[in-house]
């Protein structure tokens, strides 16, 4: 039989598949012997049955009614009695966490009579119907549907201005009364008055939580596979609104804004759980809680030392004190900024609490990225609104919206937008992702906005308590200055600062390391930023120590070269000297296209010679001593002609005026001639080197010339000549045959020994299924992965994205793009193919893949395995590539 229960004390950090990350870490930290309330954990398994049958298995009921008489038996109290009763909270928990994304339930097991058991036991009236009330609109919320608006509404005419802590027992009595109504009015059904019948509702509702819209929005973003369920948790209620000496917080063993070394975190006197993340009042900071509370504060020190010790690594931590009595409510390895991934790994290092390996497994290739982006200019003039608390670090610049929705409508038109709330819920998230940063005026640094902002890299300014905001009106106001919708504003996520105006952004201290180097950029940071640039250092050293994959750059002009160089590329993967023929240049290869007779043709191409000759000087110059894979022509002719709609109104307009000219009708000839219905499929790579006599050659030419040119001057020059497009060994072969033809000329008229590698990319289904015979006429493959993706999945990349993907995404079919992240199961199996198949005809053969996924962090990995030499990517991506190379590889 299926075991779909397990309490607190069967499990550990380990099993979050079937428990989810809370279960797991609450079953782990009860092993500890740490003070968790007990409870029990309903597993991902039954979750993911629920969902597919729509009903629960049949034996989780029963299970679910032994687990909780067990853990009456332990308390000596039963759920939802009238005298003492025993409450649960009943707890989403998938195994990754998504911060506000699901529902939890407190209290539970509360009713007419139990709530006088409840008043007796604690001796507390006002506590009773307090809990009371947020039960029924948390229920009323999740469970029945009802729209959270109508408790706000009902309990802040009541409050009258008053702060929740100054109602009475009476007030909220009457606020149970009210809420009680409003769900019969809006819900259409009595609050369920049997405990049990509240338990079942709730744990369905957090299963259902599961697929809302915005936890789907979630995932999609932080690429969570949609079919893996959450777990729920019931667990006894601790009680942090048990008046003064009882309160709620969350604690954070590092901060994990900036990394600074040293606990960090917020506590909420008198308050229930959800309320430090509402932000409905500010909460007090750690130290403050060590004067109001030393007993309790210090135990709470004690249990973050033994959790970070134990986890080896920063957690975040959920507590609540009821009457000086501490509880811990959950843990898990905390999500930070990149700065802090970064700063911490090094601490931990210098801690000798792990490796240095394990140092580099802890921070990412996409946080890396993040640590790229510039910063506002500390030099530039601003006007500073005001200063709140920086909560996820960026410089962010965008024009003021006042809700989610013209978040997403400014930001679709192209604008950069700064979303600004009072406080961010889980509803505002699709603004959040659509915005350049956020602004909130309540909240601290654990507030929803805060999380959420952390977790996806945007910039956050949260608790800018001087600002008035005001929705409706889509304005804000501190003091004398005061800004609306439209308006641009700038905020920095490192100290907080609101400015009005465009500010003017530098380069981040860590690119300025990654060019300049580690002296420079240390001479001109503050401590913090030593810290950072000097931990960055250290682990990318070490990943290049470590890593096996060597990385290259796409670059096709010297600038390019010299740039990705500077940011560490060992040799050019893919220079496009299609790149070359643009511009002015257009003309000289119109002039080939449309040569009618050989002899045009020689002559319109012997004059690209010389300046594709110094293109290449420029380029084996910068990169002298390290390869330069040089692609010849790939795209099909017409992208070097006009364009066809605007060549025939050219041509229309002329024969009215009666000044047609002869140039411009010969051009439309040849765009109708070489018009194509599928271009991409076309004539283009190989097959134009096969059509189009003398053009492969030249390039060619260009190429020895420039080698021989370079290495007589004592350059070493180490181009390396790939062949586009190939989907038989035969196109390959012929192909070759010219090179080598070319090559041999060269050096015969230059009186020197002259040769380099030839090899082909391999981006046809076709030529990874043959790769064996290919083998026999290539020196190298390279992956060309981004039409490799489109020719094995049918897709144009042009179409397919605006067209459908949304879709896909939404519905499952792929988590990511494949054009972003390499499929590996489909597309990276004809890879898998090829590397077996050529290496098995040469086993030398050299590896590498050119496509963006070369720098993408996920597919790093993957290149990595199965065995390629290098990965080539953007300039700017290669720092990342190393980063991630190495850590494939420990
Ligand atoms: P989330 O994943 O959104 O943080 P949680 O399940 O952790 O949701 O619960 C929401 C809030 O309720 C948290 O602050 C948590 O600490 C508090 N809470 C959950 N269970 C209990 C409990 N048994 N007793 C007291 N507070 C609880
Ligand atoms: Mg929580
Ligand atoms: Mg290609």
């Amino acid at each position: 039989m299926t075991d779909w229960v397990f309490d607190f004390v069967h499990g550990d950090k380990d099993s979050k598949d079937l428990l989810g990350g809370k279960g797991a870490n609450l079953a782990e930290m009860t092993r500890l012997g740490l003070p968790v309330p007990p409870g029990f954990t309903i597993t991902t398994e039954a979750c993911r049955a629920y969902l597919a049958d729509g009903v629960e298995p049949s034996a989780l009921r029963v299970q679910v009614t032994m687990a909780l008489r067990r853990l009456e038996n332990q308390l000596g109290r039963r759920l939802g009695d009238v005298v003492d009763p025993l409450l649960v909270s009943v707890r989403s928990g998938a195994k990754f966490s998504m911060p506000g994304m699901m529902e939890t339930v407190l209290n539970v097991g509360l009713n007419d009579y139990s709530v006088a058991g409840l008043a007796e036991a604690a001796n507390d009236e006002r506590f009773a119907w307090d809990s009371y009330r947020r039960l029924l609109q948390m229920f009323g919320r999740t469970v029945l549907g009802v729209d959270p608006e109508v408790f706000d509404h009902a309990f802040s005419s009541l409050k009258d201005g008053r702060a929740d802590t100054d109602l009475s027992a009476d007030d909220l009595r009457e606020a149970v009364q009210r809420f009680k109504d409003l769900i019969v009015e809006h819900a259409d059904r009595e609050f369920p008055q049997d405990p049990r019948e509240q338990l079942d509702m709730s744990m369905r509702a957090v299963f259902d939580s599961w697929n809302t819209p915005r936890a789907r929005i979630y995932r999609r973003r932080e690429r969570i596979p949609h079919d893996l369920g959450t777990a729920v948790n019931v667990c006894a209620m601790v009680f942090g609104n048990l008046g003064e000496t009882s309160g709620t917080g969350v604690c954070f063993t590092r901060d994990p804004a900036s990394g600074r070394s040293g606990v960090y975190g917020d506590y909420l006197p008198n308050a229930q759980g959800e309320d430090v993340v509402a932000g409905i009042r500010t909460p007090l900071a750690l130290d403050e809680f060590d004067k109001l509370d030393p007993t309790s504060s210090q135990q709470l020190r004690t249990a973050m030392r033994r959790l970070e010790t134990h986890y080896r690594d920063l957690c975040d931590i959920e507590f609540t004190v009821e009457r000086g009595k501490l509880w811990l409510l959950q843990t898990r390895v905390g999500k930070r900024t990149p700065a802090a991934a970064f700063r911490i790994a090094a601490q931990l290092v210098d801690e000798q609490l792990i490796t240095l390996d394990e140092a580099l497994s802890r921070v990412t290739g996409q946080q890396f990225v993040q640590l790229m982006f510039p910063q506002f200019d500390p030099k530039a003039p601003r006007e500073l609104v005001t200063t709140g608390l920086a909560a996820s670090p960026g410089a962010a610049a965008g024009r003021a919206v006042f809700d989610s929705a013209a978040a997403v409508e400014w930001a679709a038109r192209g604008e950069p937008v700064i979303l600004v709330r009072r406080e961010t819920n889980p509803d505002d998230l699709e603004g959040m992702i659509a915005a350049a940063g956020v602004l909130t005026a309540r909240g601290g640094k654990t507030s929803h906005a805060a999380v959420v902002a952390r977790g996806m890299g945007r910039t956050c300014v949260c608790g800018a308590e001087e600002l008035d905001v005001d929705p409706v009106a889509r304005k804000a106001r501190a003091g004398q200055l005061s800004f609306a919708e439209g308006d641009r504003i700038a905020i920095d996520g490192s100290t907080g600062a609101v400015f009005l105006g465009e500010v003017p952004v530098v380069d981040s201290p860590v690119s300025r390391y990654l060019a300049e180097g580690l002296e420079v950029a240390l001479s001109e940071a503050d401590d913090e930023t030593a810290e950072l640039v000097r931990a960055v250092d250290r682990l990318l050293t070490h990943a290049d120590e470590v890593r096996r994959l060597k990385v290259r750059a796409n670059a096709d002009s010297g600038e390019d070269a010299r740039r990705a160089r500077a940011l560490g590329a060992e040799g050019i993967g893919l220079c496009r000297t299609e790149h070359m023929f643009l511009g002015d240049r257009r003309g000289l290869i119109e002039k080939v296209i449309l040569a009618e007779t050989a002899d045009e043709r020689d002559t319109a191409l012997s004059m690209l010679l010389p300046v594709q000759r110094a293109d290449f000087l420029e380029l084996l110059t910068e990169m002298a001593g390290l390869p330069v894979t040089i692609r010849l022509l790939d795209p099909p002719l017409h992208e070097f002609l006009p364009d066809r709609a605007d060549l025939l109104v050219k041509v229309a307009r002329a024969e009215e005026r009666g000044e047609s000219s002869a140039v411009d009708s010969k051009l439309l000839a040849a765009v109708e001639r070489l018009h194509e219905s599928n271009p991409m499929l076309g004539l283009r790579g190989v097959r134009l080197g096969l059509v189009v006599p003398g053009l492969f050659k030249l390039q060619v030419r260009a190429v020895a010339e420039a080698t021989a040119e370079l290495r007589a001057n004592g350059v070493d020059a180490r181009p390396e000549i790939m062949v586009p497009l190939v989907g038989s060994a035969m196109e390959l072969h012929l192909i070759r045959q010219e090179i080598v033809e070319v090559v041999a000329e060269v050096a015969a008229e230059q009186g020197v020994e002259l040769t380099f590698p030839i090899g082909t990319m391999i981006e046809l289904p076709r030529a990874a299924l043959t790769a064996d015979r290919i083998a026999e006429e290539a020196e190298f493959f390279s992956f060309g992965t981004n039409d490799l993706t489109q020719t094995t999945w049918g897709f144009s990349r042009d179409d397919v994205e605006a067209a459908f993907f949304a879709t896909y995404l939404d519905k499952g079919v792929f988590t990511v793009s494949p054009f972003e992240t390499l499929d590996e199961i489909g597309v990276g199996q004809l890879i898998e193919i090829a590397v077996e198949r050529g290496r098995g005809k040469r086993p030398d053969l050299h590896l590498g893949v050119c496509g963006e996924h070369g720098g993408d962090p996920v597919s790093v990995h993957f290149f990595h395995r199965v065995g390629l030499d290098y990965v080539s990517c953007s300039p700017f991506r290669v720092p990342v590539a190393r980063l991630e190379a190495g850590r494939a590889a420990i």
